[in-house]
């Protein structure tokens, strides 16, 4: 963080959190990593630990189980995980919370955030397919009603959580004649024991190796008609549009801290490393850059916690969560590379962490809908 400014969002409550967060990653999330990187997935005693310190679900109110919090808590998380380099997936956790909370019924909420918040269910979002990503009208999956259950039927792809998830948020077809947005609806599916439901293996990605994204499979799968997320068919379209804000909004804050870290990294690295007989931050071409990247990540920061006051006050607008995602991704991208480029060799060997951060972040301009689609929005 930064000697000088403080988030306005930060009080003595949300300081106090991130003090139990940053201890609980330092002590039990970062000493895994080598081992979730081999298996290509956390495991679960990690999630049901991090339930237990309040680290899932902090902005869900407390009678579901959550931590009663708001954004702050939320974004506190975010910020703590990607200083530490570590990709867990508390956030999609809460993305799909977001959902069960702001469209699930009573019944919904009771029967699925307590378990998210103690880290018993892991929860996923399966809107892509093979076929159609930023097009998602395209989506092919379908939901059949038959009596008193869904058939489901069809394949996901790039699914982040999937290996272990518990509980998935399935983008389907209810009416696969409708024309446009309005045939397609959520439903809520506990993968536990379900016949012809089928994982594949994570796959193999150029960063978060640690993290899982795999492939779902849904063949005549049935689950009760009450799984319908929303109180009629159609509306799920509208659903994931009206959740992107916040899903938007937690990739801009991993994109924030991001940058903040590699400047900190970078500055340390370039006082430490000397050619030329002297140390590379006496090289104006290194202060010169630095200067960029350290003005690029403040300024991110000042917008960034405007947007975060704004939602936490309900007045974040849509067009100004594209704004965000896809104007600090860029930077986050821009800044990191600019920060591998002054560790010279050694910013390419995985054992830096500025090397892994340059991997990990490239995605952030792809997912939660590509920049490139943001801009269309912001026009
Ligand atoms: C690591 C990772 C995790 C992911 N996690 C999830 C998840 O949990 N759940 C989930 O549902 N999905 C997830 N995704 C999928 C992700 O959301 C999609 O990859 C993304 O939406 C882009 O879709 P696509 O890959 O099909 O690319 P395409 O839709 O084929 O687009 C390819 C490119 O074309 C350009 N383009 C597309 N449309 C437009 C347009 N209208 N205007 C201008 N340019 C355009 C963009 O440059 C875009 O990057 C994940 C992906 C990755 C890589």
């Amino acid at each position: 963080m930064n000697l000088t400014y403080e988030s306005p969002w930060t009080s003595d409550d949300v300081r106090i959190f991130r003090k139990t967060i940053r201890h609980f990653i330092q002590e039990e999330l970062t000493p895994r990593q080598s081992r979730w990187r081999e298996e290509q997935h956390a495991d679960a005693e990690s999630w049901t630990k991090a339930g237990g310190i309040g680290m899932l679900l902090p902005d869900v109110p407390q009678e579901y189980g959550g931590g009663g919090g708001s954004f702050a808590h939320e974004a506190v998380v975010i910020e703590e995980l990607a200083r530490a380099g570590v990709h867990f997936g508390s956030s999609v956790q809460s993305i799909v919370a977001r959902y069960i909370l702001v469209h699930g019924s009573e019944e919904h909420k009771r029967q699925w955030l307590p378990r998210m918040a103690r880290g018993e269910i892991v929860g996923a979002i399966a809107m892509t397919e093979p076929a159609a990503g930023s097009d998602l009208q395209g989506i092919l999956a379908t939901a059949r009603r038959e009596g008193d259950h869904y058939v489901l039927n069809g394949s996901k792809t790039f699914i982040t959580n999937g290996w272990q998830a518990g509980l998935v948020c399935l983008a389907v077809k209810t009416d696969p004649k409708a024309a446009g947005p309005k045939g397609i609806s959520l439903i809520l599916v506990e993968t536990k024991g379900l016949a012809g439901y089928r994982v594949g293996r994570p796959l193999e990605k150029v960063g978060r190796h640690g993290q899982d994204v795999c492939e779902l499979f849904f063949d005549d799968v049935r689950v009760p008609a009450s799984s319908l997320l929303g109180p009629a068919e159609g509306k799920g379209f509208f659903q994931m549009m009206d959740n992107l804000s916040y899903e938007r909004l937690s990739v801009s804050v991993a994109a924030v801290a991001t940058m903040e870290r590699a400047v900190e990294l970078t500055t340390q690295y370039v006082k430490d490393r000397t050619a030329f007989g002297k140390p590379l931050i006496e090289l104006q071409n290194t202060r010169m850059k630095l200067a960029e990247c350290k003005t690029d990540s403040h300024v991110g920061r000042v917008f960034l916690d405007d947007c975060i006051e704004r939602f936490i006050k309900g007045q974040l607008d849509p067009v100004i969560s594209a704004m965000a995602k896809y104007w600090l991704t860029d930077r986050e991208f821009r800044t990191v590379d600019e920060c591998v480029q002054l560790h010279g060799g050694y910013g390419y060997m995985i054992e830096y962490p500025i090397a892994r951060m340059w991997a990990d972040c490239r995605v952030q301009r792809i997912y939660a809908g590509a920049n490139e689609l943001t801009k269309e929005m912001i026009a």
